[in-house]
C-alpha cells in the first residue's frame, strides 16, 4: 500500500493535468464569472461590426477617463504615467493606452486583438429584381462555411456616404420590430444534385443573395417595380438612393442577441466571438489597470479575416504612428531609434481565438495537444499550417515568463494548437508584431464553431481571459 501512494504522490509532483476552471475556484469567483459575462453578452450585441465596436469602445473608454490623442496633441499635453489616452483609426480599428511609469523606450505590454469577424458584405451595386422579387448581391468577407448563412434570420448592419458627404448609419434587424432579411435554400425534394455536390460547392458564392422584399411599386407603366418599391422605402426612411451604394459598407450578419447556452448557463452563443471576446476581455483587463510600470497597450485591429491588409490592418503602420506620436509628446528630442527600441523592447499577448475540442469532430484534433472549453486562457506556441508554416512561433524564454505570470495570479490557463499536424492551421497578427522584434505569443480563449454565424464560448474561459491579460498588464 505504501508504495502506491508514494507512486500518487511521485505521479501528482511530475505529471500535470490542465484544470477545468469550474473545480478550481470559490463562489466569488464564481460570481464574477456571471457577472462579466452579462457584460460581455452585452458587448456582443452592441458591437457587431468593426465600426460599432471601435464606437462602444471609445464610448466606455470616454467614461473610463480616456481622453483622445488628437485632444492630447492638440493641447500640447504630455502624457504623464497613469494616463489614458486612445487613438481612433479611421472607425474601424483603435488602440487603448495607460502609460506606465517607466519610459517607452523600455517597451510596452501589449494585448492585441481584432475586431472584424466573417461575414457578408452587400456588393457596390446590389439590388436588383428577378421575376418579382428583389434581392442583394454579397460577397463574403473572411472565411466562411457558405452552406451556414442560408435560412438563417439576417440584419443589416452599415454606412452610407450619401452625395452631399452625410454620413448615414443604417442598422435593420435588430429591433424586435424590425423586418429581417434571408438567403433561401433548396427544398430536399428538389435538392438531389445539390445533395451530391462537395459541401463547399453545394452553396456558391453569387448564390449568397439576399431577400429583401416583394411587394411592386403600384404603377403598371413599369418595370422592376418590387425593386423600385424597395428604394421607395430606403429613400423615404434613410434619404438614399441607388447610386449611394457605391459609396456604402453594408453587412450582413446573424440577426438577434447572444445568448446563454446550456441548461447550467455556462457557455455563451453569439455572433462574432472571433475575435470580439479576446476584443472585450482585453479591453475589460485595461479598464482595471491603473498606474503600470510598463506602458499598457489594448490594440484592436481590423481586417485580420481577410489577411491583414488595409490601412486599418495590423499591417498597417497606424500603430507605429501613434507610438511616434506618443514618444514626440514625452521626450524632449523625438528620434527614430527610441521608437525602434519601445517597439522592440515590448511583450505582446496576440489575443485570439482558437478551435476548442469538439467531441463530434475528434478526428481533426490530437486530443492531448488541443485546447478545450472551460479550461481557461490557451495560449498557442504556434499557429501555423505543415510544417508550422507561416506562424510566429514563440520563444520559450518568453512563454516560461507568461507562465509564471499567469501562476502567480491563479490564471487557469491551457495550451493549445490549432488542429492536427496536417489538418490546417491558420493565422493570426502575431507575427507582423513580431517583425518589430517584440516578443509575441498566441493567448486568448477557445470556441466551438469558430466562424459560424453563432459561435460558443465557455464564460469561465471569458473571465480566465480577462484575469490573465489583466495579470499581463499588471505583472
Ligand atoms: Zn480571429
Amino acid at each position: 500500500m505504501e508504495n502506491s501512494s508514494n507512486g500518487k504522490l511521485l505521479q501528482e509532483s511530475l505529471t500535470h493535468k490542465w484544470k477545468n476552471v469550474w473545480e478550481y475556484i470559490d463562489d466569488n469567483e464564481r460570481n464574477k464569472i456571471f457577472e462579466i459575462n452579462e457584460e460581455y453578452k452585452s458587448f456582443l450585441d452592441r458591437g457587431k461590426t468593426e465600426r460599432e465596436a471601435v464606437k462602444e469602445i471609445i464610448r466606455i473608454a470616454t467614461e473610463n477617463g480616456y481622453v483622445s490623442l488628437d485632444e492630447i496633441i492638440e493641447k500640447g499635453i504630455k502624457p504623464t504615467p497613469g494616463m489614458k489616452i486612445y487613438a481612433n483609426n479611421k472607425d474601424k480599428s483603435i488602440v487603448l493606452f495607460v502609460i506606465g511609469k517607466e519610459k517607452l523606450e523600455k517597451g510596452m505590454n501589449i494585448v492585441g486583438s481584432h475586431l472584424d469577424s466573417p461575414r457578408l458584405d452587400l456588393k457596390q451595386f446590389p439590388l436588383y429584381e428577378d421575376e418579382s422579387l428583389a434581392l442583394l448581391k454579397t460577397h463574403y468577407y473572411g472565411g466562411i462555411k457558405k452552406y451556414q448563412w442560408v435560412t438563417l434570420p439576417l440584419a443589416l448592419h452599415g454606412v452610407v456616404i450619401n452625395e452631399k458627404g452625410e454620413k448615414i448609419n443604417v442598422v435593420i434587424g435588430e429591433d424586435e420590430e424590425d423586418p429581417v432579411f434571408f438567403i433561401t435554400d433548396l427544398l430536399p425534394h428538389l435538392g438531389k444534385d445539390q445533395m451530391e455536390k462537395r459541401m463547399s460547392e453545394g452553396i456558391t458564392g453569387e448564390g449568397l443573395n439576399i431577400l429583401i422584399g416583394s411587394i411592386p411599386y403600384n404603377d403598371k407603366d413599369i418595370n422592376e417595380k418590387v425593386k423600385l418599391n424597395i428604394l421607395k422605402i430606403l429613400n423615404d426612411k434613410y434619404g438614399i438612393k441607388e447610386e449611394d451604394f457605391t459609396t456604402a459598407e453594408f453587412q450582413a450578419v446573424p440577426a438577434g442577441k447572444s445568448r446563454d447556452v446550456g441548461l447550467d448557463r455556462s457557455m455563451v452563443a453569439g455572433y462574432g466571438q472571433d475575435d470580439r471576446v479576446c476584443a472585450f476581455t482585453s479591453l475589460r483587463a485595461i479598464l482595471d489597470v491603473e498606474s503600470p510600470n510598463k506602458t499598457a497597450v489594448a490594440l484592436f485591429v481590423d481586417k485580420e479575416e481577410i489577411g491583414s491588409v488595409g490601412n486599418t490592418s495590423m499591417e498597417s503602420k497606424f500603430f507605429e504612428y501613434v507610438v511616434s506620436e506618443l514618444i514626440n509628446l514625452t521626450e524632449d528630442n523625438y528620434s527614430e531609434l527610441i521608437l525602434k527600441r519601445a517597439l522592440a523592447n515590448s511583450s505582446v499577448l496576440s489575443a485570439d481565438t482558437v478551435g476548442a475540442f469538439d467531441p463530434n469532430y475528434p478526428e481533426v484534433m490530437d486530443k492531448r495537444n488541443s485546447p478545450y472549453l472551460g479550461k481557461g486562457i490557451v495560449l498557442v506556441k504556434y499557429t501555423g499550417a505543415r510544417g508550422k508554416s507561416g506562424c510566429n512561433d514563440a520563444n520559450s524564454e518568453y512563454i516560461a515568463k507568461i507562465r509564471r505570470i499567469f501562476n502567480d495570479n491563479k490564471v487557469i490557463w491551457q495550451m493549445g494548437e490549432l488542429g492536427k499536424v496536417d489538418q490546417g492551421g491558420g493565422g493570426t497578427i502575431a507575427y507582423i508584431l513580431a517583425n518589430y522584434g517584440m516578443e509575441v505569443v498566441d493567448c486568448g480563449v477557445s470556441l466551438l464553431s469558430c466562424h459560424a454565424p453563432y459561435e460558443i464560448s465557455s464564460k469561465a474561459d471569458v473571465y480566465m481571459a480577462y484575469k490573465g491579460y489583466k495579470a499581463f498588464y499588471n505583472a
